[in-house]
């Protein structure tokens, strides 16, 4: 019956969403992913929030985070995993609260052109794996920024994403945690972290992201 074991292999099969080579079982062959830079105990602190980072934004892990947002959707999934595997690491200290998860939100013009927001895929598949709840309609991005990437310097950042959201359901909850897709300066997760506080000075924030880029300072 090795043809009927053949005919079920490939019906399994993978290919590598990266490479495209088979990749068995897996959404990314294993050479793919041995190019990862994963940071270990990656984390920083800042007023309002502590951010904790799983990987490295280069090579093929930020190959994969573009993709992501160009329709390969299924970087979604994979992203979602690689969170949840590195979020069971983390001190039971962060881990032990009956968190809230918040994806950073994406105006509602850029999820018409791109036909869905990349973080809310990530979060929605790390809620059903932890069993954490979601909020999707908690904040939402009234400004359309410039994408943080191209921004140089802390100060053009901090102002581009300045009032960029918006409370639209009151956070009761007593922790909350924020899914970002990429690190950069960090601007992004102060800002949604602040205005929570603004309307409830103690809650617990915790930002969860999957890499974190060079010009993050
Ligand atoms: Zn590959």
């Amino acid at each position: 019956m090795l043809w009927l074991k053949t005919f079920v292999d490939l019906l399994f099969e993978n290919y590598c969403l990266l490479c495209g080579e088979s990749s068995g079982q897996n959404i990314v062959c294993s050479n793919c992913k041995n190019d990862f830079v994963i940071k270990s105990n990656y984390q920083k602190s800042f007023k309002d929030i502590t951010i904790y980072t799983w990987g490295h934004y280069d090579g093929n892990l930020r190959n994969g985070i573009i993709a992501l947002k160009s329709g390969k959707k299924r970087f979604a999934q994979y992203f979602a995993k690689c969170l949840v595997n590195f979020w069971k690491e983390l001190p039971d200290a962060v881990r032990d609260k009956q968190y809230i998860v918040i994806p950073t939100p994406s105006h509602k013009q850029r999820i018409k052109e791109r036909g869905y927001c990349q973080t809310t895929l990530i979060a929605k598949d790390f809620t059903d794996e932890t069993g954490l709840s979601l909020s999707t309609n908690s904040i939402v991005r009234d400004k359309r920024t410039e994408y943080m990437n191209s921004l140089n310097n802390i100060n053009e950042r901090k102002e581009n994403i300045k009032d960029a959201f918006q409370i639209i359901s009151p956070i009761n909850k007593e922790n909350v945690l924020i899914i970002d897709d990429i690190l950069t300066s960090g601007s992004t997760l102060n800002e949604i972290a602040r205005i929570i506080h603004k309307h409830n000075p103690r809650v617990n924030i915790v930002g969860l992201t999957v890499a974190a880029g060079d010009r993050y300072n």
